[in-house]
């Protein structure tokens, strides 16, 4: 497994793969890496003989009042689990190998990126899509890995790789979760074990939605609203930050469930803010 720390060494060893003629998966993480991580490592693997991964806690994408600091970084395990999953090259750069200090591009996908998490954190998306389009610049991926758990983050970068006629293809894959629902999150480790147990309250309000969809509820205003009552009495140390139901693909908020719908939501407890989503699609509701 090849490890680099500068965008050279990642161009030296893609232009010998590229020589070969083998295909180039990419999997862009912030380490701290977790089975939802390795998820995606495993669909990348099953394309593509050439894997990529990198690990950059990215500082464009983090506003000033978050954990850029504190955030997981792990690296010697990440790098072990890396190669265990059959990787084949992991680029690990500081923030000065990606980023001049003149830097003075960004990218800004309008209205997808603004509501939702990008109204509670400005400029969050920016970040990722500046970030996201030089990782591909520099690797050259036939394919790049997401995980539905960022499902606009997903939504985001496939707008701009259509937009920008980006010449690969995006990999959305499921979300991983614990044994008792939780959405795996590198920030999950910041939960006090109160705020552990009350995280399941994300999931828990998404069964509810389903479940009441599945017995014939179609307003969005009565799923959203039993959600919140389920949150307040289960989660109260956390404060919800949204909780939308929306059209798969334009992320616009839906009155009704007439169509699939993505249900997501976003809830700060006092040292993370956890987010998750759902996909309820009406043809496979009953009553
Ligand atoms: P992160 O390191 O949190 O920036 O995440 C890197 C990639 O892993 C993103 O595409 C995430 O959507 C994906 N990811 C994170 N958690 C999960 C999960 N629980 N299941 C599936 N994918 C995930």
């Amino acid at each position: 497994m090849i490890i680099a720390k500068t965008v050279e060494e990642v161009r030296d060893a893609i232009r010998q793969v590229r020589r070969q003629g083998q295909r180039i998966g990419l999997v862009p993480t912030m380490g701290a890496l977790h089975a939802g991580h390795y998820s995606l490592m495993g669909a990348a693997k099953a394309d593509c003989p050439f894997v990529a991964v990198s690990i950059f806690v990215n500082p464009a994408q983090f506003g000033p009042n978050e954990d850029l600091a504190k955030y997981p970084r792990t690296l010697e395990a990440d790098l072990a689990g890396c190669r265990e999953h059959g990787v084949s090259l992991v680029f690990t750069p500081e923030s000065a190998a990606m980023y001049a200090p003149d830097a003075a591009t960004s990218i800004h996908v309008a209205r997808l990126s603004e509501h939702l998490c990008g109204a509670s954190r400005k400029g969050h998306f920016d970040g990722v899509c500046i970030v996201v389009a030089k990782l591909f610049n520099i690797v050259l991926p036939d394919k790049a890995y997401f995980g539905a758990k960022d499902y606009q983050q997903a939504s985001v970068i496939g707008r701009m790789v259509r937009d920008l006629d980006m010449p690969l293809e995006i990999v959305v894959c499921p979300i991983i979760r614990e044994a008792d629902g939780l959405a795996m999150s590198s920030r999950n480790r910041y939960l006090s074990p109160q705020e552990r147990q009350q995280a399941l309250a994300l999931i828990g309000s998404l069964h509810l939605a389903d479940k009441l969809a599945k017995a014939g509820q179609r307003e969005s205003k009565a799923l959203i609203g039993a959600m919140r009552q389920h949150i307040a009495t289960a989660a109260p140390l956390g404060q919800i930050d949204y909780i939308e139901v929306m059209d798969p693909d334009s992320l616009s908020p839906t009155d009704r469930l007439d169509g699939p719908v993505v249900i997501a939501l976003a809830v700060k407890f006092s040292s993370a803010r956890l987010i998750d989503n759902m996909r309820i699609d009406p043809t496979r509701l009953g009553g």
